[in-house]
């Protein structure tokens, strides 16, 4: 295919220090663009980067989330809980799921495959309550640590956060991940508990509850690849 014929979308952001180019799942390129670099320079930008612009296009369509292809995908694997599920579709007149043992059954109208998604990503969220919130107890009681409440949700920018208030949030694409990476990750956020910041007394502390932390911080660093593009995709994505 050539290159100009990848649908584009231009966004400014304030923070940008450089322009940022971005391969999205469902959406195509995102080009991200500090205050200081006009608009116009945009299409010199990308001829700069054609290579790397087909080859991570290629990567998408390998994967079946180019923008125009089917996003739904057809096999959910969790290696966290050893669990996989066919996912089977049907039409229907209104967007349905129903999750029975290793099966899920999606119902669709015609061209609703991002109702389908949102489903889909609610289903991960439920599965995060079911498989993380137990080892996240476990662990949180093995270390002795008090939290206030734990939850699941689908961000967008990382695995875990712990709030002010010791509220520790954990993303339920962790479910894609290996479980002592799962583990590191939760150990990370309980140390938040007593330690704010990255500083060195919550390295120690991690390293103390996990002596293979440095590994898995590399290892999560790449993770996200290893995340399927339908979890990350949404309705606003999709209109650009
Ligand atoms: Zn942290």
């Amino acid at each position: 295919m050539h290159w100009q014929s990848i649908p584009v979308s231009v966004t400014r952001n304030r923070r940008a220090r450089k322009v940022w180019l971005r391969m999205r799942a469902g959406s195509g390129l995102e080009v991200v663009l500090p205050y200081r670099v006009s608009a116009a320079d945009v299409p010199a930008i990308l001829d700069g980067h054609r290579q790397w612009i087909l080859a991570r296009f290629a990567d998408l369509a390998a994967r079946n989330e180019a923008p125009g292809q089917d996003p739904l995908p057809r096999l959910i694997r969790l290696p966290f809980c050893d669990r996989t599920y066919h996912v089977c579709r049907d039409m229907g007149a209104r967007t349905e799921l129903r999750a029975g043992e290793g099966v899920l059954q999606l119902r669709l109208p015609p061209g609703a495959e991002m109702g389908g998604i949102s489903l889909l990503q609610r289903w991960l969220v439920d599965q995060g309550k079911r498989w993380l919130v137990p080892v996240f107890r476990d662990l949180a009681g093995h270390h002795d640590v008090e939290v206030s409440k734990v939850q699941i949700r689908n961000q967008i920018t990382c695995w875990g956060s712990c709030s002010p208030s010791s509220c520790i949030s954990l993303n339920a694409k962790l479910l894609f991940l290996p479980s002592d990476v799962v583990h590191h990750v939760i150990l990370h956020e309980l140390c938040h508990v007593q330690h704010r910041n990255h500083g060195s007394k919550f390295k120690a502390r991690l390293r103390e509850f996990n002596p293979m932390s440095d590994q898995h911080e590399d290892f999560l660093r790449k993770a996200w690849d290893m995340v399927p593009g339908w979890t990350k995709m949404n309705r606003k994505e999709r209109a650009l």
